[in-house]
């Protein structure tokens, strides 16, 4: 079936003449069609269609057709449903985070467009599924004019006035570099065990994000632990991905979170399941993360839920997403970032970064697209501690690349943790100077230690109002 589907997006050109052909018979029957009653031909329409698309395109019958702008390629076909991808994870042989033999359908997808008309993947993104219609005919849908779901907004506005008011905000309209960094939620349901690592952060980052069941592994909640640190005086960044929630879950805790107090949301798609400790949860991507983007950014700038029905009180949230310049396919990832940027997002933080140059180039097509003027480009970094380390990150983490140069130089060093620090602190240096970065954001799980001796050896924090040094740990009010 993949190999059929594979040959379908070679033809892409082809099979697109051949689906405008279908669409002219199709507009000449239409007289006929509704004169018969499109529900009593629904079935075997339906029928006929699963049969010649699930041929040609391993079809899912989803109801809402994209294929003709995802180059011939059925987003289906992702384990992560995106139809807006590519995500993050795709390895460096073009292979998917999830199914590793199977190549990443959005690389396909790429490549089919460039042998459409229009040559390339198009810039307006594609809306999420309308679930009510699986199953029915989506050639039926065009006879009868009925609208694809409506179209996420071309770009949404830039605002002038600050929309959540946080320090973090502050800092980034000021053009100050900031430093952000993260914490994993504990295995537990004590609030102590968020709070006693805290220490290692206070005075050294202007934010914390919390990850969000990172690797489709289940922790405590990113909106309790984001709660626990705003009390405990940090500015948290709470993460929320769309594997595990669907719209109206995810639209709640967004008004949840906003209500208690939460200023900053990172809106991702989300690890795979078949990645985390549990492959038999049902993996739910109802929305993907540009979906996401868009949904939160309806809740706050239109005081509307997804549905239209409209909110008493409006979330004030700034919005992020994520983004990885250092995966394929690298020519798509500045026009992946435009979309999330067109759908609200005001921050954007990347994968781990150890090629500086590869990073250069990124921004080079960022500054081209004067998406850093929307955008605030917060840099992934973090300490390699071990060859043995880096290597296996380069091979075990989707989307993670590490140069042999940086490999040999760790392999060569007597001491490879400061060998790693001193790394980190250059590359950090070298990514300040980058025209159009706004920050760091600086990733150390379990050494946690090294965070304030990195940012202080890079000196970014000189000449900038000082991270505030909240009291953390066992000092904190939650806890009295
Ligand atoms: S790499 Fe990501 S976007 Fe591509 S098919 Fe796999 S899950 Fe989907």
């Amino acid at each position: 079936m993949q190999a059929l589907r594979l040959w379908t997006v070679r033809h892409a050109g082809a099979v697109d003449a051949s689906y405008r052909a279908l669409q002219r018979v199709l507009d000449a029957l239409r007289p006929l069609v509704r004169r018969i009653g499109f529900e009593r031909v629904e079935r075997p329409v339906a029928a006929l269609e699963r049969i010649v698309k699930g041929a040609l395109f391993d079809c899912r019958m989803c109801g809402a057709c994209v294929l003709s702008a995802t180059g011939m390629a059925c987003p289906m076909n992702c384990p992560k449903s995106m139809r807006n991808g590519p995500c993050g994870g795709v390895r460096s042989d073009g292979g998917c985070e999830v199914l590793p033999h199977m190549r990443c359908v959005w690389i396909e997808a790429r490549r089919g467009a460039s042998r459409m008309h229009a040559r390339a993947l198009p810039a307006q993104p594609n809306p999420p599924l309308e679930h009510q219609h699986a199953g029915r005919s989506s050639w039926l849908r065009v006879l009868r004019q009925h609208p694809w779901p409506p179209a996420l907004v071309t770009e949404a506005p830039v605002h002038d006035e600050p929309v959540c008011g946080s320090r973090l905000e502050f800092l980034l309209r000021n053009r100050h570099f900031v430093v952000t960094s993260e914490c994993s939620p504990p295995d537990s349901a004590d609030a102590t065990d968020v709070l006693t690592r805290t220490h290692h952060y206070a005075g050294w980052v202007d934010a914390l994000n919390v990850t969000d069941a990172p690797g489709a592994h289940c922790h405590m909640s990113s909106l309790g632990v984001s709660l626990i640190l705003q009390r405990a005086g940090f500015e948290p960044v709470m993460q929320m991905t769309c594997r595990d929630r669907n719209r109206i879950a995810i639209q709640g805790d967004i008004l949840a979170a906003a209500a208690l107090g939460i200023r900053h949301l990172l809106c991702l798609t989300g690890d795979g399941i078949a990645n985390g400790d549990d492959p038999g949860a049902k993996p739910v991507f109802d929305l993907d993360a540009v979906s996401l983007l868009d949904t939160a950014r309806r809740l706050r700038d239109d005081g509307l839920y997804r549905s239209g029905r409209r909110l008493t009180a409006r979330p004030h949230l700034l919005l992020g997403a994520v983004e990885n310049p250092f995966a394929p396919p690298y020519e798509e990832r500045p026009l992946r970032l435009a979309r999330k940027v067109a759908a609200g997002a005001r921050f954007a933080q990347t994968q781990f970064c150890f090629d500086v140059p590869m990073l250069e180039r990124y921004m080079a097509a960022v500054r081209a697209e004067g998406l850093h003027r929307r955008c605030a480009i917060i840099v992934g970094v973090g300490p390699l501690v071990s060859a043995r380390g880096a290597r296996w990150m380069r091979e075990q983490v989707p989307g993670v690349h590490v140069p042999e140069s940086l490999v040999a130089r760790l392999e060569r060093a007597i001491d490879p943790v400061a060998e790693g620090t001193r790394i980190c602190v250059e590359t950090i240096q070298h990514i300040r100077a980058i025209d159009g970065v706004a920050g760091v954001h600086l990733m150390a799980p379990k050494r946690e230690h090294l965070i304030g001796p990195i940012v202080e050896a890079s000196g970014v924090l000189a000449g900038r109002p000082a991270p505030v040094k909240p009291r953390g740990g066992a000092s904190c009010p939650l806890l009295a």
